[in-house]
């Protein structure tokens, strides 16, 4: 029983951590990792970062905390705009949060509003896909496809109608644009069959996160998910809680393929790991038919308060200044090499996957016939482990599900330099090589 009254997770003892200074971390016994997934895709900036350090300390000498119903402030005024300005405008409204989830509880409630206020409250449904993660409240939980984490709350959430999420790699049709046809039609199937007037929204992040190990969507599927939406009456939200402040070299993932959401959630890169701020942003005529009919039912007390804000909009302005978008194509296309590079080294890796600095690496038993390794070999877990051994950390995951098997994300900060991806890539070789030996090799070689 450990002595700290500390508890999340179960989990492998793990090193007390010292300090940090870019994508390096330092633990107490003075050893160092680079930080390959950013913490939780979280930290984009790298740590201690000079600008956000000093407009924390600036906002901290004039005021910390005020609450949104007893003054404007300038950082959060500010802060909306740069949001709105970076959606091009295609989005014009922002609702601030401190957390991925409570963005997308706040997008769930703001939908469930706008159709209430307009009379149409038999719209009680969400469509989102399986396997997916949109947080751990029970509301962003009840539209989040992922078995292990839904299975004891299943009966106390409102589950949303979960369709099959884009799996190219896996895929059972002949090509891209046949899987993605399969997809529409099973969830235009699944949308007929609960009534298309019962919708309210369909939920999905445009590149998947740590539950799929950035699965890509297409131009093809998006648009043909919007045009389910626009057909039946319902609105469309992406999560981009991940993807979004930058991480896929566009300041939004959806803007990779020009299809626009009516609602988007933010949050983890806004506050680039300094301080907790999200954000909801939505199409101005739903805030205002919610607005005209008793406001949005809905806050919570931390809330776009001036730090928060003024940290948000000093990691915007640092991305900007620094010409991070640019980075992320150039390095990412670095990264991309180079993880290619060990997919063709190793045969048990399946797949690398993803855009600008949001790689994920799947991992399979038999490249053929894409077949992932047995459950209990738990290689994700190894793999994170002595990917730490090396100094390396990455961010796994292994679908429970039987949906894929063992994968996980590579997603430096958006700083990252060249010589700071090839030795991510140096020391994530050594971490596969001793999987291979260590792990694999003696798990092949064991009878069944
Ligand atoms: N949505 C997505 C797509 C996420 O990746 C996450 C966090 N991994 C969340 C929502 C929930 O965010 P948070 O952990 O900040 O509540």
């Amino acid at each position: 029983m450990s002595s700290s009254p500390l508890f999340y997770q179960a989990g492998p003892a793990m090193p007390e951590v010292s300090h940090a200074r870019g994508v390096f971390l330092w633990d107490t016994e003075g050893r160092d990792y680079l930080d390959g997934c950013s913490g939780a895709i979280s930290c984009n900036l790298g740590h201690h970062h000079e600008g956000i350090r000093d407009a924390m300390l600036a906002q901290l000498d004039k005021v910390a905390f005020t609450y949104r119903t007893q003054f404007e402030n300038g950082p959060a005024m500010a802060l909306a705009q740069s949001l709105v300005d970076m959606t091009n405008q295609d989005l014009e409204k922002v609702f601030f949060v401190s957390s991925g989830s409570e963005a997308v509880e706040s997008a769930i409630k703001l939908a469930r509003q706008y159709f209430f206020a307009r009379g149409e409250s038999q719209r009680r449904h969400f469509v989102s896909l399986r396997p997916s993660y949109h947080g751990s409240t029970l509301g962003a939980l009840g539209v989040t496809g992922y078995q292990p984490l839904e299975v004891p709350f299943a009966d106390i959430t409102q589950g949303s109608i979960k369709v099959p999420g884009p799996d190219f790699f896996r895929r059972a049709e002949a090509s891209d644009d046949a899987h993605v046809r399969e997809l529409l039609r099973q969830t235009r199937e699944q949308i007929e069959a609960a009534g298309g007037d019962s919708i309210i929204a369909i939920v999905l992040e445009p590149v998947g996160g740590a539950s799929t190990g950035a699965r890509m969507v297409n131009k093809a599927y998006l648009e043909g998910v919007r045009e389910l939406c626009d057909e039946f009456g319902c609105l469309l939200i992406f999560d981009e809680v991940l993807s979004g402040v930058g991480r896929t070299g566009a300041w939004f993932a959806y803007q990779h393929w020009g299809v626009v959401p009516d609602l988007l959630t933010t949050a983890k890169g806004l506050g680039a790991g300094y301080y907790p701020v999200g954000a909801l942003l939505c199409r101005a005529d739903i805030v205002d038919t919610v607005m005209a009919n008793g406001g949005f039912q809905h806050g919570h007390t931390y809330a776009g308060n001036p730090l928060a804000c003024a940290t948000g909009l000093a990691a915007v302005e640092a991305i900007r200044k620094e010409n991070l978008l640019d980075n992320v194509a150039i390095r990412g296309q670095q990264l991309r090499e180079g993880l290619d590079a060990l997919k063709a080294r190793f045969g048990f890796v399946g797949d690398v996957r993803g855009i600008g600095m949001l790689w994920g690496v799947e991992l399979v038993q038999d490249l053929s016939s894409k077949a992932p390794f047995p459950a209990e070999a738990n290689l994700f877990a190894r793999v994170t482990a002595l990917a730490k051994e090396e100094g390396l950390l990455i961010y796994p995951r292994r679908s429970l599900d039987g949906l894929a098997g063992d994968h996980f994300l590579v997603c430096p900060p958006l700083t990252i330099s060249e010589q700071e991806v090839s030795l991510l890539l140096e020391r994530l070789s050594v971490a596969l090589q001793r999987l291979e030996s260590e792990v694999i090799e003696p798990l092949m070689a064991s009878p069944a």
